[in-house]
């Protein structure tokens, strides 16, 4: 079987600076993605609709389901002061620092390749997705939650995560092709800030967990996708997506991952 594991916001740099063996497969870089022209970097919607349908979305065409309820009632001082007055204000997942509710994905009228009955899928973007992390990070930034105990909830869920794929693979041998998602790292990435030992610990974990995945779903090629990366410096996501394939691959940009599954039989 054909296996694509979506890994949101696994930057190049840090797979090679950590060196995670099991992420840098026979062939792997970074492709283009479309910008956000507001944002100036990719979102997370935008990039993985153009993934899954083959064709370029277009940059501010597709953002998350955004509710700004303070941001509307009292404008941009208020959010500017509860900037300044609490640290750790995350960065909503890309969405800039705002004091934001993410609902989520928004409906995505495209057709994906994986909605042919041959591909298994799990937690993919714009279909079973479970946008548990959105609730999580509205708690943080209302200041429902602390920052500890944030990190600590989203751990939870990446534990949860990796038992829900570990649990799939004897239903996943009996499809031809599978789709698995992770939200992860981008929803811990953001809230890292500027600490190396816990990006390196996360991307080691990751790498970990990848390793046995692959080891117990044996599958005969595997490519393995993000839709952007993390820039340290700027605490943002950074410009390209990251690939690695088992095999040889032609990928300059978000609309050639259809060419690739298509060749697959
Ligand atoms: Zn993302």
């Amino acid at each position: 079987m054909k296996l694509v594991l979506g890994l949101d916001g696994l930057d190049y740099n840090l797979v090679k600076r950590f060196d995670c063996s099991c992420l840098m497969q026979k062939q792997f870089g970074e492709y283009a993605v479309p910008i956000n022209p507001s944002k100036g970097v990719p979102l997370s919607p935008e990039v993985w609709a153009s993934v899954l349908s083959g064709t370029m979305v277009e940059g501010g065409s597709l953002e998350f389901v955004v509710d700004s309820p303070l941001v509307q009632k009292w404008g941009s001082k208020l959010t500017n002061l509860l900037v300044r007055v609490r640290r750790h204000i995350p960065l909503s997942l890309g969405l800039g620092r705002k004091v934001s509710r993410v609902h989520g994905y928004p409906p995505c009228s495209l057709p994906f390749w994986l909605d042919a009955p041959d591909w298994f899928k799990l937690n993919v973007p714009f279909r079973d997705y479970d946008e548990r992390i959105f609730q999580l990070a509205a708690e943080w930034n209302q200041g429902l939650t602390n920052y500890d105990r944030f990190i600590e909830r989203v751990g939870d869920l990446f534990w949860q995560r990796k038992i829900q794929v570990m649990d799939a693979v004897p239903t996943m041998k009996g499809f031809s092709k599978a789709f698995v998602y992770l939200d992860f790292p981008d929803s811990l990435q953001h809230a890292f800030g500027s600490s190396l030992q816990q990006f390196q610990s996360h991307y080691e974990e990751l790498n970990q967990f990848v390793t046995r995945f692959l080891s117990l779903l044996k599958p005969e090629t595997c490519l393995i996708l993000s839709d952007h990366g993390f820039d340290l410096e700027k605490q943002t996501h950074s410009n390209f997506g990251f690939y690695s394939c088992t095999e040889s691959v032609s990928l300059k940009d978000a609309s050639d991952v259809a060419k690739i599954v298509a060749s697959w039989r």
